[in-house]
């Protein structure tokens, strides 16, 4: 049985990709610091080592107890506006952390890596078009030139060491899990599906949607959702692409349909069958107007496909959240 090494395995998508992972076969090792990963988030079946892979000599220690094939690595940090405030523990985590990472993995010859990047590297370059991994790149806050960054990293060190590497630039990830055990478990969320649920559920009073005037079909940004289950088994088959020896190679990873934030507003009281208190305000820094992914690449290559809708991503956050408060 191949073992895989989760970092940031405690997370909202390294979480739910453990999983995965564990269903298809592997078997997982996850190192987390939970500064903002959960303990309860780690599958059972998963072996679990708490600590920073900032923290090199105790990262290393894994490869000295463990028999590792391959890393996936997720650990990092991912918040925009924070990122913004404080650029050098983005790059501290990002970048720093992930050349610790590869450090260890050419002094222990792992030669497999896959790593979570981001559609914000995109910046406002998708505006009238869908990106494909070929659209140039435009980072427009720390978060996103550091993912970038690391994705240049992860590139050299493979060409020098012989190692092997799969990036996916995520769009917008949403949704939990169909039995409601696990979710995003962020205490208070920037994103707006969670954001609108946590409203429809009364612990938020109303959903501010930012900005009414962009050019786009009624004023509010579009973006392409897709379903942490849909993320999660594109990472199997990335891990499965590797291990067939395949070359390197970059993804995005999206659903290619795109939804206005009115429309998600609309979507949420459909879903629910609830009203949704939402008002318009002024736009938010640094929002790009419309971000849309082409994943002909993913399709032809990993022979993935979205299986979730919208409306299935909007109802199993609701459900998570409504069994969650419910505990
Ligand atoms: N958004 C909103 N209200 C919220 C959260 C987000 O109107 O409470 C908008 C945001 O301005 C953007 C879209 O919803 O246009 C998606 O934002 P989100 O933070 O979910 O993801 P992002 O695309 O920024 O990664």
């Amino acid at each position: 049985m191949k073992n895989i090494l989760v970092t940031g395995g405690a997370g909202y998508i390294g979480s739910h990709t453990v999983t995965e992972l564990i269903d298809h076969g592997y078997s997982v090792v996850v190192a987390d610091d939970l500064s903002t990963g959960s303990e309860a988030a780690i599958d059972s079946r998963a072996k679990f080592y708490k600590l920073d892979v900032t923290n090199q000599e105790a990262f290393s220690q894994i490869f000295e107890q463990e028999s590792i094939d391959a890393v996936l690595h997720c650990a990092g940090k991912i918040i925009v506006s924070e990122s913004m405030e404080k650029p050098l523990e983005y790059y501290d985590a990002n970048v720093t952390g992930l050349k610790n990472v590869l450090e260890v993995l050419v002094k222990y010859k792992i030669d497999k890596i896959m790593f979570s990047s981001t559609a914000s590297v995109y910046g406002n370059n998708c505006f009238d078009r869908k990106a494909t991994e070929e659209t140039p790149v435009a980072p427009v806050n720390p978060y996103a030139e550091t993912k970038y960054a690391g994705e240049r990293l992860i590139h050299w060190t493979a060409s020098r060491f012989n190692m092997r590497y799969v990036i996916f630039r995520y769009f917008n990830v949403a949704g939990a899990s169909l039995d409601s055990t696990n979710g995003l478990r962020v205490k208070n969320p920037t994103h707006i599906i969670p954001n609108a649920n946590k409203t429809i559920l009364g612990e938020n009073h109303v959903l501010q949607i930012f900005g009414q005037d962009y050019d786009t079909k009624d004023g509010t940004c579009i973006r392409d959702y897709i379903h942490v289950l849909d993320l999660a088994r594109a990472h199997v088959m990335g891990m499965d692409y590797l291990f067939e020896g395949q070359p390197s190679d970059l993804f995005n990873i999206g659903t290619e349909k795109g939804y206005s934030v009115t429309e998600i507003a609309q979507a949420v009281e459909r879903v629910t069958k609830r009203k949704l208190n939402y008002i318009y305000v002024d736009r938010r820094e640094g929002d790009p107007a419309s971000v849309l992914a082409d994943c002909s690449k993913v399709r032809s290559k990993l022979k993935w496909e979205p299986k979730y809708s919208l409306d299935d991503i909007i109802l199993s956050d609701y459900n998570w959240r409504k069994n969650k408060n419910s505990i």
